[in-house]
């Protein structure tokens, strides 16, 4: 196993593709409000393994108001956090416990964005304002 994927998997990122809660619709039962993509590894607390194979469900892009509606719920309690939190700091990625979850949710919808590092960017920028 080569070190990236390594790291992937010691941060439980996992694909909605081989999770129990994934409809044959491609919806989420346990949390998302929104349709995951389902082939994106993402960071996720609830994953139930499937354990055994069913038909692949078809990937279909989040239209941008299903993404912003992603990333929003998980960049706004990363913010939350960040602002109150004594322990977490973005610039030197160095996070609390909490702090580290909630930063691998938001890298997780952050990386479907093709302007991911500008979406960063401002984040980090709102941010330094509080
Ligand atoms: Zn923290």
């Amino acid at each position: 196993m080569n070190p990236p994927e390594f790291e992937l998997l010691q941060n439980n990122f996992v694909k909605c593709q081989n999770c129990k809660h994934l409809t044959k619709e491609g919806l989420c039962s346990a949390i998302d409000r929104v349709r995951p993509m389902v082939n994106a590894l993402r960071h996720c607390a609830e994953f139930l393994a499937l354990g055994y194979s069913k038909p692949l469900v078809d990937e279909r892009p989040l239209d941008s108001e299903e993404l912003n509606d992603a990333y929003s719920r998980v960049a706004k309690p990363f913010f939350y956090h960040l602002r109150d939190c004594k322990v977490c700091d973005l610039d030197k990625e160095s996070f609390c416990a909490v702090g580290k979850e909630l930063h691998l949710d938001r890298e997780s919808v952050l990386m479907c964005f093709e302007n991911a590092a500008e979406k960063n960017k401002a984040f980090i920028a709102y941010l330094k304002k509080f």
